[in-house]
């Protein structure tokens, strides 16, 4: 079980007062639908299946939407880490497609979701520039756009001109997409808390889970009382490696900036990321912040030298300085976080194969917030026995 999911001062956290706050369980209980985790998969998951009638307790080890949600940068965009040429390569053309389909389809619903909302979620409809970091990349720039507009995904090719006439970016081409969006994931979380608690979903929180005593419909705390359960889904984010996962799952480490409120950023601030690995990423937030990460990498403990993390801070800011020489950036919060890849570039969702009453929603990549809408949806279909196109996808046994 990971101890920590991150480490320093982290944002999002300051931007909400009040948060709900719950009981732990200190009795036996029953639920129909039992979620393990209250971060970004485990409510939106218990969203989808309360909003379709389904009775459904969340418990949370700690405090909910406090997991690496609270740590997270927020993108929401339907292009994953892993072009869909990649994909397409190793996969095939039509898994690959339907991948990405999978992705513009969570954003949408998504973006649904907080519009149904009606919260203060600081949820804000953006485009995306996917710049290639180096000439070398323009090529494959090229490939990525090709097929995106071959299967009709939202993408505009930039060249050198248009992309610094635009958005005053010196790279060589970019890709921009839209229908992606940012977000500020511990308000969501918090305002879905709100939604999910009308559509009569239980919570508890304070209270660790023995993920090891799981018996066919029941699992214990580890203060000893049983829950007893239809179905269970592991929403547990990065904190258990699980035997089904462990060995097609990348270990890394990542870091993560929020500067001072800024006077004029760039363009409609869109989203920027990077071809070069691991790569730089930029968004705004709603006070004009510049939140950037980046600087992955391969190792499973947090670094726990603050100065070393504010070295990385440092190098993240002079990064962003380095594209917008013009902006004053000053560093206000940096932390560091485990952040869980796969080998295979998609996430862990759907029943565990071995055990018919178990579903798991591991939103792994640099995508987890999409791959949990996706996900929310698999497991509605799986439990209610409708086939869902993406299953096979991004099941545990594909
Ligand atoms: C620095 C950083 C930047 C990121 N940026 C982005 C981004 O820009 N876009 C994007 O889409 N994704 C991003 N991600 C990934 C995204 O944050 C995650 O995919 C998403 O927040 C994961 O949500 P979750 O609910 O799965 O995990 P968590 O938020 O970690 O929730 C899991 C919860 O399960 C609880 N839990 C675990 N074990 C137990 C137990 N035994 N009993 C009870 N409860 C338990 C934990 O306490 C935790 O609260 C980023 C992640 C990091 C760390």
């Amino acid at each position: 079980m990971v101890k920590n999911l991150y480490k320093g001062n982290l944002y999002w956290d300051k931007t909400l007062l009040n948060p709900y706050e719950f009981e732990k369980v200190n009795t036996d209980l029953s639920t129909k639908v039992l979620i393990i985790g209250g971060g970004f998969s485990g409510n939106l998951c218990a969203n989808v299946l309360s909003q379709s009638g389904m009775d459904v307790t969340v418990v949370e080890k700690s405090k909910v939407g406090t997991g690496s949600s609270v740590a997270s940068t927020g993108l929401i965009q339907y292009r994953s880490d892993k072009m869909l040429s990649e994909f397409i390569d190793e996969i095939g053309e039509e898994k690959g497609r339907l991948f990405y389909q999978m992705c513009l389809e969570a954003v949408d619903n998504l973006t649904a979701i907080n519009n149904n909302l009606n919260g203060d979620t600081e949820y804000r409809l953006k485009d995306s520039i996917y710049y290639a970091s180096s000439k070398k990349d323009e090529k494959k720039l090229k490939t990525e756009f090709e097929y995106l507009k071959k299967y009709d995904f939202p993408v505009e090719y930039l060249d050198k001109i248009q992309l610094n006439d635009r958005y005053g970016i010196k790279k060589v081409a970019a890709l921009r997409t839209w229908h992606d969006a940012d977000v500020n994931p511990y308000k969501f979380i918090q305002v879905l808390i709100k939604r999910n608690l009308e559509q009569g979903v239980k919570y508890f929180e304070n209270t660790n889970i023995d993920l090891d005593s799981i018996k066919d419909n029941s699992i214990k705390t580890k203060d000893g009382n049983i829950i007893k359960y239809d179905k269970i889904i592991l929403a547990t984010g990065y904190s258990k490696i699980y035997p089904a996962t462990k060995k097609k799952t990348l270990y890394n480490r990542t870091y993560a900036i929020c500067t001072k409120p800024l006077e004029n950023l760039w363009t409609d601030e869109v989203m920027i990321w990077e071809t070069m690995e691991p790569y730089l990423y930029i968004r705004t937030t709603e006070d004009k912040r510049i939140i950037a990460g980046g600087l992955d990498e391969e190792r499973n403990i947090l670094e726990k030298n603050q100065l070393r993390r504010l070295v990385k801070a440092t190098k993240i800011a002079d990064k962003v300085k380095k594209l917008f020489p013009n902006l004053d950036i000053k560093i206000d919060y940096y932390w560091t976080a485990l952040f869980y890849g796969t080998k295979d570039g998609l996430p862990f969702i759907g029943k565990d194969p071995d055990r018919s009453n178990v579903y798991y929603l591991l939103g792994y990549e640099g995508n987890g917030m999409c791959y949990s809408m996706a996900g929310s949806l698999i497991i509605k279909d799986l439990i209610n026995g409708v086939f869902n196109k993406y299953e096979n996808i991004v099941g545990l046994d594909r």
